[in-house]
C-alpha cells in the first residue's frame, strides 16, 4: 500500500501539486485523470522518486520512502516514448533490467520467455525495435518494466500514440496483465473512457489538486463538485 500525505510540488513559484493525500491499495488499478497541466505526470514522478516532493510524505507499506531513490524504489515505468535500446533485440531489451539485477542466466532466459508470451510478443524475440510496429514497441516497453516484478507499475499515457483499434486492444491486454500479475498499477490519462474501462478507482486532478477519488461508478454517479461534474459531462 502507498500512503501519500499532503504532497505538494512547486517549480519555482508555480505550484504543480497542492496538498494531495490519497492511499493506493496493493494490487489496485488506480487511474489519475484530469485535463492537461493538472499535475498527473508530476504526481507520477513524485511516486517514482524522480521528483522529490516539496511538501508531504510517502509511505510504502508503512515505511517512509519519501527520500528513497528511484532505483531503490524499483517501480516499473512505461511512458509514451518507449525508450527501447535500438541496438538490442526484443529479448535483450527485456533481459536488460534482469542483468542489472544480476539474476542468473537460466532464470533470465525463463523469465524473458514467459513475459514475451504474456505481452503477446511470441515470435518477435529476435527482432530489433525498428522492425516492430508502434503497438509492439509499446509491448516491449511494458514487458521490460514487468520483467523484474516491480511492486508498483507506473504508466504515463502509454497508448496515446496508438490508433484507436490498437489502443483498445492494448487496454484489454492491460486489464488481463493486471489481473495475472496482481501488481499495483497507477495509470495517467486524460481519456475518460480509458479511465472508466480500466480502473478499479479513479483520482481526478485539477490545477494540482485532487478533486475526487473513488470507483468509476461512484465518480460518475456522484461527482463530488462542479469541476468533476463538468469535466465528466464533456463526453456527453
Ligand atoms: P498532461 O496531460 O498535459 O501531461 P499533466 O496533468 O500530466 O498534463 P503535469 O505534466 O504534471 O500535468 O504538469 C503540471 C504543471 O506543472 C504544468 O503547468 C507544467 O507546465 C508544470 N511543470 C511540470 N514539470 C515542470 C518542470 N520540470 N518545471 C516547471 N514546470 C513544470
Amino acid at each position: 500500500e502507498i500512503d501519500a500525505t499532503g504532497i505538494g510540488k512547486s517549480f519555482g513559484t508555480f505550484k504543480a501539486l497542492t496538498d494531495v493525500t490519497l492511499t493506493i491499495a496493493r494490487g489496485e488499478f488506480l487511474t489519475l485523470l484530469g485535463p492537461s497541466g493538472s499535475g498527473k505526470t508530476t504526481f507520477l514522478m513524485v511516486l517514482s522518486g524522480f521528483e522529490p516532493p516539496t511538501t508531504g510524505r510517502l509511505l510504502l507499506d508503512g515505511r517512509d520512502m519519501t527520500d528513497i531513490s528511484p532505483e531503490e524504489r524499483g517501480f516499473g515505468m512505461v511512458f509514451q516514448g518507449y525508450a527501447l535500446f535500438p541496438h538490442l533485440t526484443v529479448e535483450e531489451n527485456i533481459a536488460f533490467p534482469l542483468k542489472v539485477q544480476r539474476r542468473g542466466r537460466a532464470e533470465i532466459r525463463r523469465r524473458v520467455a514467459e513475459i514475451i508470451e504474456m505481452v503477446g510478443l511470441g515470435g518477435h524475440g529476435h527482432k530489433r525495435p525498428a522492425g516492430l510496429s508502434g503497438g509492439q514497441q509499446q509491448r516491449v516497453a511494458l514487458a521490460r518494466a514487468l520483467a523484474y516484478e516491480p511492486p508498483v507499475m507506473l504508466f504515463d499515457e502509454p497508448f496515446s500514440a496508438l490508433d484507436r483499434n490498437l489502443r483498445s486492444q492494448m487496454q484489454d491486454e492491460m486489464r488481463r496483465i493486471h489481473r495475472e500479475t496482481g501488481t499495483t498499477f497507477v495509470f495517467v490519462t486524460h481519456d475518460q473512457e480509458e479511465a472508466l474501462t480500466l480502473s478499479s478507482r479513479i483520482a481526478i486532478f485539477e490545477a494540482g489538486c485532487l478533486q475526487q477519488i473513488g470507483s468509476p461508478r461512484d465518480i460518475y454517479e456522484r461527482p463530488g463538485n462542479r469541476f468533476v461534474a463538468e469535466f465528466l459531462g464533456d463526453i456527453n
